[in-house]
């Protein structure tokens, strides 16, 4: 038979998939024999009329997951294939990798192999290699390395944070406080180099070795997707993206590196993003850990909403490094804290 032919004769049972009826039909009709394996352009008709149906969309749009029902044995064969698909991904995730040796950072979730296969399914199984989250960690981190002199580049630790002065002494000992205890925010804002990212990457390290998920915000670079405007139907799920992982950690909150105006504060757009992702955080209940250019007071300025929430979820573990002459810094004490709470 002639593809032309075989469409006029059995188009509409083509269209439903219904191939069973179709060869009962075309062998009664002696058009093909018993038991022989199909011609080849039966076969293509066959498996194109099914990839049609397949591939249909839905009347929502949505490209149709449930096909018809006679391709049941299709649907089990595909499931069969995820299955098997599934196991292999779960093999590669349980491995274990070496990342933590150079870093100090240890990953439950990927194992310190920095890469996370998952399975997809569009129309048909396959895995893909998605970036864990801890990379931003690690690269966050082996930046701040980079700075230092080859013989004193560390892992990433609590105890790799320098205590010679008093103040480092005090951030310190109320850091591993923070990760002790059992929710609140912690901020510590004041002038660059003073060790705000080490103190704060070394609580997430904690945090991951406590199997929590860490979600790493480097606010200057992702600032400007929230404020793109071709990007604006996403904002929201964006906000909410940021709610959904146990810790969230804003490193250089509204820094000064984002765009400033000639005042040298950030821009009210900065501002209003940074409103609203600490107000969305506040309602999720999440843990939020921020290092920021900004004293509280400061700001306080900027936004007081803001700050008061800060304050608020921040108790006990608000620490500010003032800027002093030369490279010194102090820690305010508890009292002066208080105060700004
Ligand atoms: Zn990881």
């Amino acid at each position: 038979m002639t593809d032309a032919e075989i469409q006029e004769q059995y188009g509409d049972l083509l269209a439903q998939g219904r191939l069973k009826e179709i060869m009962e039909q075309m062998r009664e009709a002696g058009q093909i024999e018993e038991g022989n394996t199909l011609p080849d352009n039966i076969r293509v008709i066959f498996r194109n009329a099914l990839n049609a149906i397949w591939n249909q969309p839905s009347s929502d749009g949505k490209p149709a997951n449930e096909p018809a029902p006679v391709s049941a044995r299709l649907r089990k064969r595909q499931e069969e294939l995820r299955d098997g698909l599934q196991c292999k991904v779960d093999l590669y995730n349980r491995s274990e990798g070496h990342l933590d040796e150079a870093d100090g950072i240890d990953c439950p979730m990927c194992r310190n192999k920095g890469l996370i296969e998952e399975v997809r399914n569009d129309r048909r199984f396959y895995s893909i290699m998605v970036e864990c989250e801890c990379m931003k960690l690690r690269r966050s981190w082996k930046a701040l390395q980079k700075r230092q002199p080859v013989g004193i580049r560390q892992k990433l630790s609590l105890d790799s944070f320098a205590v010679s002065e008093d103040w480092q002494v005090r951030i310190r000992q109320r850091a591993e406080r923070y990760v002790q205890d059992s929710s609140g925010w912690l901020y510590i804002g004041g002038a660059p180099g003073c060790g705000k990212t080490h103190i704060c990457s070394a609580i997430c390290r904690e945090f991951l070795r406590q199997n929590l998920r860490v979600r790493y915000m480097d606010w200057p670079k992702e600032v400007i997707l929230f404020k793109a405007k071709v990007l604006e139907d996403e904002h929201d799920s964006r906000i909410q993206e940021l709610t959904e992982w146990d810790v969230l950690y804003i490193d250089d909150f509204l820094g000064a590196e984002g765009e400033t105006d000639p005042d040298g504060e950030p821009v009210d757009e900065d501002v209003k993003v940074a409103r609203e992702v600490i107000e969305a955080c506040s309602r999720s209940g999440k843990r939020v850990v921020i290092s920021s250019g900004w004293l509280l007071d400061e700001l306080r300025g900027l936004d007081k909403d803001m700050g008061d929430r800060i304050c608020e979820r921040g108790r006990g573990y608000t620490l500010q490094v003032a800027r002093e002459k030369g490279r010194d810094y102090r820690a305010l004490s508890e009292e002066q804290e208080e105060e700004l709470c």
